[in-house]
C-alpha cells in the first residue's frame, strides 16, 4: 500500500491470527501481527511450572479426523482410547453397571437434543429431557463443564451445529506447545496492544490505521482476532463505530468461563486412579456444582480439573485462593482426607479476569446462532474483518474454528 506498509494488519497472535498470517504469506501478501501480550498462542498456552507440559487453555484437538491442526500434531494420544470415566455418587464411585446406565442416559439426552426442532430462540435446556435421575448431572456436564455456560443460556441451534466429537487428541507437548510452533518466523510484534483502529478508509489514508501506546501502523486491511470478551469490553475503539449488526453479533456471542485448576502430587500416592482416567461427581441438589478431573496425563505427576459456568465466574471474582480451596474440597468429596497428603503445588488459571481474554470461549445466546456468520462478514469493502473462534459455526469455541476462520479471513 503506502511504501513499506504491510498489506494486512492482524490484531492478535492466537490460533486465528497465526493461521491468517500463514495464509496471507502463502498467497504472497505482506502482513504484520500486533499482539498485546508477551507471548504468542493466546488461549493455547502450555506451562511447565509443575514439571511436565500442562495446558492452561485448549487441551484437546476435537474431531481430529477433520481438525485442521491434526496435520501439524507431533507425538499424541487419542484420549478416548485410554480414558476410563469414574463417576462419584456422593458416598462411593459408581459400579460399572451404574456407570453404563448413566452413559446410556447421557447418549439418550444427546439424541433428544439432536432430534429437537430448531425453533428460533430455543435454548438447549428447552429441548432437554428432564425426567431421568441422571439428567441434572448430564446437563451440568454438557453445559458448564463443556460449553462453559449453563444450557439455559445456550442456543440449541448453535449447540447442535457445533461438532465436538472424537477422536480427541492430546498432544504430548500440549496444545500450547503445538500452536506457537506454527508461528515461528511470522512477523509478530509482541507487547503491541491495539487500543484504536481507524477503518474509515478516509481519503489520503487508504486502508486502516492501528494505534497503541507503541505508536501507529497503517495497512490496506485489518483482521481482528481478539476475543469477544475483549471486543465487548470496548478495549479497542473503532473509528467509525462498528455497525449495529456487528455490535449485536458481539453481544449475542458472550464468553463463557472455564477455569482450570492443576495440582502436583507431593509423593507417590496416585489416589488409585490410572493415568488419563477422569473423575467427576454426580450433581446433588442444593450442593455446589461439581468440577471434573483428569489424572496423571502421560504419567506426569499432576492432575488437572475444570470448573465452568456461573460457579467459575463466581470463583474467578473471589480469586485463586478461593478457587484452590473449592477444588481441594471437590476432590476431598471423592477421595476423602487422603487428598491432603497427595495434593501439593496448585495452579489456577485467570481467563475470566485477564483483560486480554475476559473469558474462555463463546457460546451463542438463544436466538443468536446466526451471529457467528454476521461477525465474520467483511466490513468497509473488506478493509475490516473479524476472525477467531467466535466466527466459526461448525467448530465454534475451539482452536479448529479459530484456525479455519483465520484462514478464511485471509482468503
Ligand atoms: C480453559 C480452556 C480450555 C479450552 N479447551 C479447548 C479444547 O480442549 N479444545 C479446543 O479446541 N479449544 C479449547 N479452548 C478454546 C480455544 O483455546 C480457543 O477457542 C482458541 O484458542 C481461540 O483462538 P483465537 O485466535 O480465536 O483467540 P485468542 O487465542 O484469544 O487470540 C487472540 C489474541 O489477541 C490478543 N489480544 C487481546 N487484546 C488485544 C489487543 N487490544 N491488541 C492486540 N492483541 C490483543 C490476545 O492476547 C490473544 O493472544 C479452551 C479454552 C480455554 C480457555
Amino acid at each position: 500500500m503506502h511504501g513499506l506498509d504491510p498489506d494486512v494488519l492482524i490484531i492478535g497472535a492466537g490460533c486465528a491470527g497465526i493461521a491468517a498470517a500463514r495464509a496471507l504469506i502463502a498467497r504472497g501478501q505482506s502482513c504484520v501481527v500486533l499482539e498485546a501480550g508477551a507471548r504468542v498462542g493466546g488461549r493455547a498456552f502450555t506451562t511447565r511450572a509443575l514439571g511436565a507440559p500442562l495446558d492452561l487453555g485448549a487441551t484437546w484437538l476435537h474431531q481430529a479426523h477433520d481438525n485442521p491442526l491434526t496435520a501439524f500434531v507431533g507425538e499424541h494420544l487419542d484420549h478416548d482410547t485410554v480414558r476410563e470415566r469414574h463417576l462419584h455418587l456422593g458416598d462411593r464411585f459408581a459400579t460399572r453397571a451404574e456407570f453404563a446406565e448413566y452413559w446410556r442416559a447421557h447418549r439418550a439426552f444427546e439424541d433428544a437434543l439432536e432430534a429437537a426442532p430448531l425453533t428460533p430462540d430455543r435454548s438447549v435446556m428447552g429441548a432437554a429431557p428432564e425426567a431421568g435421575p441422571w439428567d441434572a448431572t448430564i446437563a451440568h456436564w454438557l453445559g458448564s463443564q463443556i460449553n462453559a455456560m449453563e444450557l439455559t443460556g445456550i442456543s440449541l441451534e448453535d449447540y447442535v451445529k457445533t461438532d465436538l466429537d472424537g477422536p480427541n487428541l492430546l498432544p504430548r507437548e500440549g496444545v500450547g506447545g503445538l500452536v506457537p510452533r506454527l508461528a515461528e518466523g511470522l512477523p509478530i510484534r509482541l507487547n503491541h496492544a491495539v487500543t484504536q483502529l481507524d477503518w474509515s478508509g478516509r481519503k489520503g489514508q487508504g486502508g486502516v490505521v492501528a494505534r497503541g501506546a507503541w505508536g501507529e501502523m497503517r495497512a490496506g486491511r485489518a483482521i481482528v482476532t481478539v476475543s469477544n470478551g475483549v471486543l465487548a469490553a470496548g478495549s479497542i475503539a473503532f473509528t467509525p463505530e462498528l455497525p449495529a449488526a456487528t455490535r449485536a453479533a458481539i453481544a449475542g456471542l458472550p464468553m463463557g468461563l472455564l477455569t482450570k485448576i492443576a495440582f502436583r502430587a507431593k509423593g507417590a500416592d496416585r489416589l488409585g486412579i490410572a493415568p488419563f482416567h477422569t473423575a467427576r461427581r454426580a450433581v446433588t441438589p442444593g450442593a455446589e456444582p461439581p468440577m471434573s478431573w483428569i489424572f496423571w496425563p502421560f504419567g506426569a505427576d499432576h492432575i488437572f480439573g475444570f470448573v465452568g459456568g456461573a460457579r467459575a465466574w463466581d470463583l474467578s471474582r473471589q480469586g485463586p485462593v478461593a478457587t484452590e480451596a473449592a477444588a481441594r474440597a471437590d476432590l476431598a468429596a471423592m477421595f476423602g482426607p487422603r487428598v491432603d497428603a497427595v495434593l501439593g503445588e496448585c495452579l489456577v488459571t485467570d481467563w475470566g479476569e485477564n483483560p486480554l481474554f475476559r473469558g474462555s470461549y463463546t457460546h451463542a445466546r438463544p436466538g443468536h446462532h446466526a451471529s457467528r456468520d454476521t461477525l465474520a462478514t467483511p466490513l468497509g469493502d473488506g478493509r475490516l474483518r473479524f476472525a477467531g473462534e467466535a466466527c466459526h459455526s461448525r467448530f465454534a469455541g475451539t482452536i479448529a474454528g479459530a484456525w479455519l476462520s483465520g484462514e478464511s479471513a485471509a482468503a
